[in-house]
């Protein structure tokens, strides 16, 4: 049997014995189910795969936050030993970008330690073949908890819209939880829980808590922001989130799947659509700053690549380049800072999260 057929057979099984399955459990089965997962048994970025991130556009994107990381050591001190973390490495690309920019900073490559948190076999095979010519100190881990303690500079991009999101949908008598079950004709079909969720009104914002009947509201477990807020917190150093979301918790459904580059069908194929979510940046800086870190921002992912100097470095590669190289880099800077549809400038967002001791790191002050 085919290993899609696999995971449908196995969500079907499960929905027989227990009932309707909520929306972050189909999504955690779905992306990350140990066999069958979609992170699990596929390398699903690039131009042949299932999506394109910032990195893999252009080399600038990695740069840059090469450049922010040692910007952000020398404000801490130049701490002999600095962990460089990266959530969700998928190819490597950023962290060798970075790593290549960061290097020459005195003193930086001597301290550096990376530490790579991955849950897929396949991407760990391309992050070492990727990490191969830097030759630096390399691990990988299944969670940030298991990273050693230390000042550590930590960076997750496109990692947070990967994580299970919980819905639930407001009826005249509450917010009752989405799930997951089969239509009449067999097919996956979504379901609105008969009784709704105690007390969870008061949990939300005003206006969210005020939306009409019908509503949907998103939300992810706390559990990771909290471990990256704590990290920072306990350890020291900073962290940066880049994703696409939204800056203030509201209603909306945002769950989407996406498949050779085309919107897809969420409930058809699990296992082998990518499944994602858009961040609420406003929840994961609470949480993190309830464990003690400071938040910044969110900001425009175009804004925080400008005040880095992206259109400098644009220039500077340029100068060397051949007119087809001088092309690429004029559409990958289009597409990192652009606005609209084509471009991820505003849509994705920069997040800063700092050891209270720190003060704001580049690009965050006004
Ligand atoms: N940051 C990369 C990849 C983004 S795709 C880039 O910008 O190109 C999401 C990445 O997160 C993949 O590497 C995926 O395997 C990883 N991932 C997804 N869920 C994870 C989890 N629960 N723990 C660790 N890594 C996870």
């Amino acid at each position: 049997m085919s290993m899609t057929g696999a995971l449908e057979k196995e969500i079907r099984r499960r929905i027989a014995i227990a009932g309707p399955m909520p929306v972050d459990q189909y999504m955690a089965l779905c992306l990350a189910h140990p066999q069958y997962g979609y992170y699990i048994t596929r390398d699903p970025i690039g131009a042949r795969g299932d999506f394109i991130t910032a990195p893999e556009i252009s080399q600038m994107f990695g740069e840059l936050i090469g450049l922010w990381m040692t910007a952000v050591w020398k404000q801490i001190g130049s701490p002999e030993n600095i962990r460089i973390i990266e959530l969700g490495p998928g190819r490597g690309t950023l962290m060798k970008d970075a790593m290549r920019a960061a290097y020459v900073v005195p003193g930086f490559r001597q301290a550096a330690t990376v530490h790579l948190v991955e849950i897929s076999p396949v991407l760990t095979t391309q992050q070492k073949r990727t990490l191969e010519l830097l030759s630096m100190p390399t691990s990988w881990h299944a969670s940030l908890n298991d990273v050693p303690d230390g000042p550590a500079l930590i960076v997750a991009n496109e990692f947070f819209d990967a994580l299970p999101v919980c819905q639930a949908v407001k009826t005249e008598t509450g917010w009752s939880e989405r799930r997951v079950g089969i239509d009449a004709n067999g097919n996956f079909t979504f379901k609105v829980a008969g009784d709704p969720i105690p007390h969870f009104a008061q949990l939300l914002p005003p206006d969210v808590r005020s939306a009409p009947v019908g509503s949907i509201f998103e939300w992810r477990a706390d559990a990771p922001a909290f471990c990256l807020g704590k990290r920072i917190a306990r350890g020291g150093g900073a962290a940066l989130v880049i994703d696409y979301g939204h800056l203030a918790s509201a209603v909306g459904e945002t769950l989407q799947a996406v498949g050779h580059h085309a919107y897809a069908n969420p409930l058809t194929g699990p296992g082998t659509i990518d499944l994602t979510a858009h961040v609420d940046f406003q929840a994961l800086l609470r949480a993190a700053e309830a464990m003690g870190a400071q938040g910044h921002g969110p900001i425009d992912q175009g804004q925080f690549l400008r005040r880095l100097g992206i259109e400098t470095r644009a220039s500077m590669l340029k100068s060397k380049a051949t007119p087809a190289v001088s092309a690429d880099v004029d559409s990958g800077l289009a597409r990192l800072i652009g606005h609209g549809h084509a471009g991820m400038g505003t849509l994705f967002k920069v997040a800063a999260l700092t050891h209270p001791s720190v003060g704001v790191p580049p690009a965050f002050d006004a």
